[in-house]
């Protein structure tokens, strides 16, 4: 998997939780602390996942590697900021779709 690929799964995931915690946090444009936790999480999990340069992209994951937790709180941001991706990062979402695809 190239550099430039986990850097966009990087890059859609800090999007995606930013979208969902301006929505639903209501706090000032830095992240709150759970989404700060979870986006660290998320990242951590991306940059040592088990398949290497194997890597799927992590929707399209059959181990999922996430704890329950976080993996239900992924999930929320997914549904919620999923769809509102492609008006606020059109590019990225659809550079991002094609990734599933490949
Ligand atoms: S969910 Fe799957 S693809 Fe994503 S980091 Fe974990 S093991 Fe890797
Ligand atoms: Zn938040």
């Amino acid at each position: 998997m190239s550099n430039n690929r986990l850097t966009r799964e990087e890059k859609t995931m800090e999007n995606m939780v930013a979208i969902f915690c301006r929505h639903n946090h209501k706090e000032n444009k830095e992240l709150c602390s759970s989404c700060s936790k979870l986006l660290e999480y998320a990242v951590m999990r991306l940059y040592q996942c088990s398949f290497g340069t194997k890597k799927p992209v992590c929707l399209k994951c059959t181990v999922h590697c996430y704890k329950q937790d976080m993996r239900e709180q992924v999930r929320q941001v997914m549904r919620f900021s999923g769809k509102r991706m492609i008006f606020a990062h059109p590019v990225l979402t659809i550079r991002h779709l094609l990734d599933l695809i490949e």
